[in-house]
């Protein structure tokens, strides 16, 4: 890499973003007015490259690429990587072909994650016409997967995995209450068509307010709960880890962390956890930094429906939903946040919860209870008591 001038303005900007360190690499000249800025502002000017880090927890093949890292001096996070052994799904149903679903179906058959992509949505001609485009890319992308888009709910019959992203959107003069009933009816509607077309299936829910319709599709379907997964986990921490590498000014690649608890404001991005280049965060980012990326996480969503005005985010949560199919058919390894029905772990019973998982093709493998401090634990037994009361 070419030798950088480190000069005041670079320290300035570290210390606006909330940086507590600026590496060093050999061949870099730092002025003299940088270091008398690094002083007064308080940033370590650290020689580098870094040290590489400890490894903190890993399966085997994690531990394995990392071994092949310590060969390189440049670390980067590992990056989870298809297993060899990952399965292709036989059916993948998604109901609801609006944003989100569109996208779905999009990286899904990009991905030839499945046999069929079965697409259903009540608009007469949604569900057809995107399965038709997606049918005519396969020309161009080779995908094998067969997208058939239709508005019946029989066309989920036999799925292996069922994503449900049908629901109405909140609109102007609409309370989260009102919002609650009307896509409650929906939840039960799909349940009903679930019961008896995919009895086996596993549901991957997306539509919101999220805890709530999980609750709800659980007790409509009176599925175990190993089969009843929600999405927001991934989403908001794939926002999370965004926004400390933005702040960090390093690639995501290079940052591990999970954000659990609710979808919504009781979100709990786990911090004491968060790494980034394998350190503890606070090594590269002062306290009112983190808060800020954790604020990021909560008001991520919000953010986008604040430029777009009508609809909300739909290529990220795609994303975060393929995401938890490649957890579930082997594609990625380790931990996945999932909004899961709690049965005692974190001392949190009969109420969903974003918490850390492992899953596979049958769903929920575990929840897995990763060591948090006593405040991170309180903030999941606060998001745990606001799903509960709004659920009534
Ligand atoms: P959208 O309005 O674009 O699409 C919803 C689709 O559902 C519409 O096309 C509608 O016709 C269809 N629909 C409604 N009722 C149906 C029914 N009974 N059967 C079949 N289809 C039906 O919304 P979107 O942007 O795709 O978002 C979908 C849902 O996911 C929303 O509730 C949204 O709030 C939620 N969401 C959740 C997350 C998360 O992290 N969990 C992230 C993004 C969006």
């Amino acid at each position: 890499m070419a030798a950088r001038v480190i000069g005041s303005e670079h320290v300035t900007e570290a210390s606006r973003r909330g940086r507590r360190m600026i590496e060093i690499l050999p061949g870099d000249i730092v002025t003299a007015s940088a270091r008398d800025s690094a002083e007064r502002l308080k940033i370590d000017l650290v020689d580098g490259p870094l040290k590489r880090p400890a490894v903190i927890e890993t399966d085997g093949a994690t531990a394995a690429r990392r071994v092949l890292y310590r060969r390189n001096p440049k670390w980067t996070a590992p990056q989870p990587q298809a297993s060899r052994s990952a399965a292709r799904l036989t059916r993948l149903a998604i109901v609801g072909a609006g944003g989100v679903g569109m996208n779905v179906a999009h990286l899904a058959a990009n991905a030839d994650l499945a046999a069929e992509i079965l697409l259903t949505d009540l608009v007469p001609g949604l569900a057809e016409s995107i399965a038709l485009d997606l049918n005519h890319a396969s020309g161009i992308t080779r995908s094998k997967s067969r997208v058939i888009g239709g508005t019946s709910l029989s066309l989920v019959a036999d799925a292996q995995v069922v994503v449900v992203t049908a629901g109405r959107p909140r609109t102007p003069g609409m309370t989260r209450a009102d919002l609650l009933q009307v896509n409650r009816r929906v939840i039960q509607s799909v349940a009903e068509a679930l019961k008896t077309l995919a009895p086996h299936a596993v549901v991957v829910v997306v539509t919101n307010p999220l805890d709530e319709m999980t609750v709800e599709m659980l007790r409509a379907t009176q599925f175990p709960r190993s089969r009843v997964l929600g999405m927001a986990g991934t989403l908001d921490s794939s926002r999370f880890r965004r926004s400390l590498a933005e702040t960090a000014g390093l690639p995501v690649s290079d940052v591990e962390a999970m954000a659990l608890g609710s979808h919504g404001d009781e979100m709990a991005p786990i911090v004491s956890r968060a790494r980034i280049r394998g350190r503890p965060v606070t090594d590269y980012l002062n306290a009112e930094a983190i808060e800020r990326c954790a604020r990021d996480a909560v008001t991520g969503g919000g953010q986008v429906v604040a430029l777009r005005k009508t609809g909300s985010a739909s290529l990220a949560p795609a994303h975060a939903v393929v995401e938890l199919i490649d957890h579930m058919r082997g594609a990625r390894a380790g931990l996945v946040p999932v909004s899961v029905m709690m049965d005692g772990e974190y001392g949190i019973s009969d109420v969903v919860l974003g918490v850390p998982c492992r899953l596979t093709m049958g769903g929920l493998a575990e929840v897995v209870e990763i060591p948090l401090l006593e405040a991170e634990q309180a903030q999941l037994q606060a998001a745990a008591e606001a799903i509960r009361a709004r659920l009534g």
